[in-house]
């Protein structure tokens, strides 16, 4: 437990660089780190991290280091981009206990440019909000884990354990990027997300499957349109057979606490569609991608399983989908859900920290999304908290973070570390 004169010394020091924390995070924000091309931002992280003192580990996602290791998804994309970066402070004499900060420096495509009030990439503040594609999911956390650290250095301390920050890539599409800083070995007795989570803790999350459904048709001129097969039409009634099978998880919640007191964990999205090749031909083929949730310990084969077997069903209502029946591909997210365990340690001294920042208590929320805390829970037993500040639009137009929540999570997180790891003068 730390004293009240230390406490204080702390968020004021976060304070004093708060400013500095903006700027960081601004930077973080103009790199379109999209699935792909994360690896001038990741060389930027890098640079910080150096000129902080942390030694630093860039390394490439390989496929073959990771694919047999639980949780591994599949992907149909060019690892080339994919760069996690680390950088460690290593304690001389370690006495506390050790930490890992993770965040993901990948975000989801802008969309259409024009929706969005200015570009995506160029930060933009106004009043309390900072807006911008990762602002809130997860730039802003990213940063804010290297300024935590910083707080203590300015009070001229440093964590009298181990702590990693991993800036890792991957998290919205497979999670193989946290994967891969498992495979290479880092390990420590708490891992924390700065994850956008509103000031609250994650006790548990769901896991995701993303598959892909392709639709063949029979493609003739419109003129003789009834003697062909519309493959995209026909994808329709496929995507309401899979929006059948949402509904019959989300009525099964009960058996799965804490989702059993969520309005509706399960969420099936149709999130990408392509078909045909020309206004004037029946069309051929269809594919459309999905994005699914599962409980925590629903098995992923079973989950498969079931997806498949509504496919078909829906297919035999077609003449020709039944004896041409669609394919089911999977590529992406095979995540499994995670619960932490209640009475963690860490999580005791994330509470106490949360406690003296914003006054009250630390709430907690059963996700209906997942993060990469599924792999050092689920795959190295480390008890791993998500929690972080307030933000809108993640995933929309204007994304956008609540600065002065982003100063307060920095501020729990600053006093987390140095009552976990404790503190060594510099
Ligand atoms: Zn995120």
């Amino acid at each position: 437990m730390l004293d009240q004169e230390i406490t204080a010394a702390i968020m004021k020091a976060v304070d004093a660089g708060f400013y500095d924390q903006i700027s960081l995070t601004e930077e973080l924000v103009r790199f379109p780190s999209v699935r792909g091309a994360e690896h001038t931002a990741q060389d930027f992280v890098a640079s910080e991290m150096h000129r902080r003192g942390l030694a630093v580990d860039r390394f490439q996602v390989k496929i073959e280091d990771i694919r047999r290791l639980r949780g591994f998804s599949p992907v149909h994309v060019s690892y080339d981009n994919a760069f996690n970066v680390v950088g460690c402070h290593r304690a001389d004499h370690p006495k506390g206990r050790s930490l890992i900060l993770n965040g993901h420096i990948d975000v989801v495509p802008a969309g259409p440019l024009d929706m969005w009030t200015t570009p995506p990439f160029e930060p933009r503040r106004e009043g309390n909000w900072l807006y911008g594609r990762g602002a809130g999911d997860m730039k802003a956390g990213l940063a804010g884990c290297l300024a935590a650290l910083d707080a203590l250095s300015r009070l001229g301390y440093r964590p009298a354990a181990d702590v990693m920050v991993q800036s890792v890539v991957e998290e919205e599409c497979t999670g193989n990027g946290a994967l891969a800083c498992l495979a290479r070995g880092y390990r420590g007795d708490a891992v924390l997300i700065p994850e956008p989570m509103w000031n609250k803790l994650i006790c548990a999350q769901v896991g995701v499957l993303w598959f892909q459904v392709r639709v063949r048709g029979v493609p003739v001129h419109v003129r003789e349109a009834g003697s062909g097969a519309n493959a995209i039409e026909a994808s329709y009634g496929l995507m309401q057979a899979l929006h059948g099978l949402e509904e019959e998880w989300n009525a099964r919640r009960k058996a799965f606490p804490p989702f059993d007191t969520v309005e509706h964990p399960i969420n099936l999205n149709i999130g990408k569609i392509a078909g045909g090749d020309w206004p004037s031909s029946v069309p051929a083929w269809c594919t459309f991608d999905v994005r699914v949730a599962i409980y925590p310990g629903q098995e992923i084969a079973e989950a498969k399983r079931e997806i498949e077997q509504r496919v078909c069903a829906a297919a035999q209502q077609s003449c020709f989908l039944k004896n041409c029946l669609p394919e089911v591909v999977y590529h992406g997210f095979e995540a499994e859900g995670y619960v932490l365990e209640a009475g963690a340690q860490p999580i005791a001294t994330l509470e106490a920290a949360h406690r003296a920042v914003f006054g009250r208590d630390l709430r907690t929320i059963a996700t209906a999304a997942t993060t990469d805390a599924r792999f050092f829970g689920l795959n190295a037993g480390i008890p791993a908290l998500v929690y972080g500040p307030t933000s809108e639009a993640i995933h929309g137009f204007d994304e956008r973070v609540d600065l002065d929540s982003v100063r307060r999570i920095t501020q729990a997180m600053a006093l987390f570390i140095a009552d976990w790891c404790g503190l060594e003068k510099r």
